[in-house]
Formats: structure tokens, C-alpha cells, sequence
């Protein structure tokens, strides 16, 4: 088992706990209001103006108006704790850049006001071919070939010179600069931003796991705000 390998099984194990642990937390907050005389599971089916739809009505504001704002805010907290780590200019990231989506894809997103799509097309170019990728990063694409079923597509930065540093550094795009935007991306070691992404993986995991619960909320309960 590689390192990298090693991370992705632990991180899948830990978000496994976390995943649970949540369940609770929203499964308790959810029975905390309710309404002491309605009667059955959050997910029932009830007659319309009775207590439980009220709760149901109650469950889907908290998640709303409450639980989405806090987790709003922890994530805001964590992407700006992220400003005391800096970019230790290593050009992995530039070497190796990922997408679930091909280039004509991604250009067909750009054309369509992608701002993220059109920022990419605008720095990477594709690999030749994932043996050609495979050389920059032998061990990352042996995991996702080994972990992921979806097709993921590889490409690199030209302003790479022979040294494999950015040539435009001082001037670098945005996206590059905000390169990792996401505590739970996959980073090496030699990453500035690595220990950030250590630190505050387990908040990270676990407001995903509540996005994640909550989604799952919205879809099974039957009663449906109005819209006015
Ligand atoms: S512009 Fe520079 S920092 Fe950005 S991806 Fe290319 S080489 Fe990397
Ligand atoms: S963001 Fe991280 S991986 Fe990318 S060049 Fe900087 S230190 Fe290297």
C-alpha cells in the first residue's frame, strides 16, 4: 500500500466515523423540535396542517436557516485559516492537474460562461495520453485507476520550464493562486498547504457529512414549502 493510498483508505475510514457521529447530531436536533403531539417518523406522510407537517415544516427551516448557516460560516473560517499557509512553488499541482471532464467538455463549459472551466482552459493543455501523465506521477494515477471507476483526465501547465518551476510566477492566474480551494483535495507532502489540510480535515469531513445528511433530509421528507 502506498502512502497516498494509505491517506485516501484513512481519510475514507474517518469520514465512515464522522459520517455516523452526524447522523446523530442531525437525528437529535431533528427530535428536539418536535412537537410533542405529533406522532410517527420524520419521513411520514402526514394529513396537511397537522402537527407533523408543522415539524417537517420546522425541520426543513432549521436546515435552511440554521444548521446551513453554521456550516457556511465554519467553512468560511476554515479557507481563511488557510491564509497562513503559502504555496511552497513546488509545481506538483501544475504538473498535474485533474478533471472529471475531457477538454471538449471543458471547452463546450467555457463557451457556456463556466468561470472555473474557462480559467482552466485558459492554463492547462491535456496530456498526449495517461502513460504520459503516469511518468510525472506514477503513484497517484495507480490509485485512481485503482479506487475511482469514472474516467479522470490529466493535464499540465506550459509555463512550466526545464526545471519544472512556473516561469510566470510573481504573475501567476487567480486559480492558481487559490490552488487549494478545497481542504479536502488530495495534496502531496510537499505541499505548503499540507499541514493546513491535515488540521482541518476532520471539520472539513464533518460539514460534508452534514451537507451530505441534509441533502438526504430534504429528498425524504414529503412535505413541500409553498412557494408564494
Ligand atoms: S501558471 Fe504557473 S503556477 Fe499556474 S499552473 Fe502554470 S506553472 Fe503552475
Ligand atoms: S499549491 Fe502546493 S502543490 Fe501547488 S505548487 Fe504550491 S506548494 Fe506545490
Amino acid at each position: 500500500m502506498t502512502e497516498l493510498a494509505g491517506t485516501i483508505k484513512n481519510m475514507k475510514k474517518k469520514y465512515r466515523e464522522i459520517f455516523l457521529k452526524s447522523v446523530d447530531v442531525i437525528r437529535s436536533r431533528v427530535e428536539e423540535i418536535k412537537p410533542s403531539d405529533a406522532e410517527g417518523d420524520i419521513f411520514d406522510t402526514f394529513d396537511k396542517n397537522s402537527a407533523g407537517e408543522s415539524w417537517q415544516a420546522a425541520v426543513l427551516d432549521m436546515f435552511e436557516n440554521d444548521i446551513s448557516h453554521e456550516i457556511y460560516r465554519k467553512w468560511r473560517e476554515i479557507l481563511a485559516y488557510r491564509n497562513n499557509f503559502h504555496c511552497k512553488g513546488c509545481a506538483t499541482c501544475c504538473n498535474l492537474a485533474c478533471s472529471e471532464f475531457s477538454p471538449d467538455e471543458l471547452k463546450l463549459k467555457a463557451e457556456n460562461g463556466d468561470k472555473f472551466a474557462s480559467q482552466f482552459t485558459s492554463i492547462f493543455i491535456p496530456y498526449k495520453s495517461d502513460k504520459e501523465a503516469e511518468k510525472v506521477y506514477p503513484e497517484y494515477l495507480k490509485l485512481l485507476s485503482d479506487t475511482i471507476d469514472e474516467k479522470v483526465y490529466f493535464y499540465h501547465c506550459p509555463k512550466l520550464n526545464e526545471c519544472k518551476r512556473c516561469s510566470d510566477y510573481e504573475s501567476r492566474p487567480q486559480i492558481c493562486r487559490d490552488f487549494p480551494d478545497n481542504p479536502l483535495s488530495i495534496l502531496p507532502e510537499s505541499c505548503g498547504f499540507y499541514e493546513w489540510r491535515q488540521e482541518v480535515e476532520p471539520v472539513a469531513l464533518m460539514l460534508h457529512s452534514m451537507m451530505e445528511i441534509i441533502d438526504y433530509y430534504r429528498q425524504k421528507i414529503p412535505y413541500k414549502k409553498e412557494l408564494s
